[in-house]
């Protein structure tokens, strides 16, 4: 796994001064979504076997939520932005909506079979 890790607010840093939270690609449903939502936004994710992005918190240093795009498989990481900024990305995109919507997916190559 990468020893350091680049926060878009304090610079390079130990991987030790992170944790990670998973898959940064499920949307929260809306409050008055059907049972069906909520089950799939809490309970199902998946294994991906590749690049995906994940929510990591930089909790040793200035605590600010981030998404990591990295390679499961090789822990490369390819991308780190702000998860704010990741948040207004994936709503600008047409036809997202949070109580429909899919989970979004930093990449679909590598991905393990079933
Ligand atoms: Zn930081």
């Amino acid at each position: 796994m990468a020893s350091l890790i680049t926060c878009p607010h304090c610079g390079v840093r130990p991987k030790e001064e992170f944790t990670i939270r998973g898959d940064a690609g499920p949307v929260r449903p809306a409050p008055e979504a059907k049972f069906a939502a909520w089950d799939a936004y809490v309970h199902s994710r998946d294994n991906v076997r590749g690049r995906m992005a994940e929510h990591w918190q930089h909790s040793g240093g200035c605590r600010r939520w981030l998404v990591v795009e990295r390679d499961t498989f090789t822990h490369e990481v390819h991308a780190i932005v702000d998860a704010a900024e990741f948040a207004r990305t994936q709503a600008a995109k047409p036809g997202r909506k949070a109580a429909a919507a899919k989970p979004a997916k930093a990449a679909s190559k590598g991905r393990a079979k079933p």
